[in-house]
């Protein structure tokens, strides 16, 4: 297994549309692996495949119900393909640095999608679950959760994004 590099906003990968899997190779399976190695190292709850440079339809999410567990699913070519009710809640991002904020997103959604092997999913999520899940999808589309903010926000969080640039 290996650490991959998490890449942040600005980098273009971040804004590439993620091209869909159709080899479920064991090539696959350690990308998978090293996803999830690099997703819980970074103590976050979810991680798509742009945001380690490779832009494929990939995401793994963190399922552990308790804190010391490592339980997730990898998710191959998702697609939110029902979605109801609205939610506001708090998001962060390991490629978004230092910022956080209330994204709506929908409060139950279906998800279709393969496993690792290839297997089709068909799914309901609610609530965190479902936020993780849509927060992800987002990613293999090129969205940032900053891009669903306010306009207001947008600029408070450009501002601060261009003092961090600067201290660099
Ligand atoms: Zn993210």
């Amino acid at each position: 297994m290996a650490l991959r590099t998490i890449l942040t906003h600005p980098h273009p990968v971040l804004r590439e549309k993620a091209v869909k899997i159709s080899e479920f190779d064991s090539t696959l399976h350690q990308l998978a692996k090293d996803m999830a190695e690099t997703m819980y190292e970074a103590q976050g709850v979810g991680l798509a495949g742009n945001q380690i440079g490779v832009a494929r339809q990939i995401a793994v999410i963190d399922i552990s119900a308790q804190e010391d567990e490592k339980k997730y699913i990898v998710l191959i070519n998702p697609v939110i393909s029902e979605g109801e009710g609205c939610e506001s809640g708090k998001e962060g991002c390991l490629s978004v640095v230092e910022y956080d904020a209330k994204v709506e997103r929908f409060k139950k959604i279906r998800v279709t999608a393969q496993d690792a092997k290839g297997k089709p999913l068909d799914f309901i999520a609610e609530d965190r679950f479902a936020r993780i899940i849509q927060h992800e999808v987002d990613h293999l589309h090129g969205t940032l959760f900053i891009d669903r903010i306010s306009r207001l926000k947008q600029d408070m969080y450009k501002r601060k994004m261009k003092k961090i640039l600067e201290k660099k």
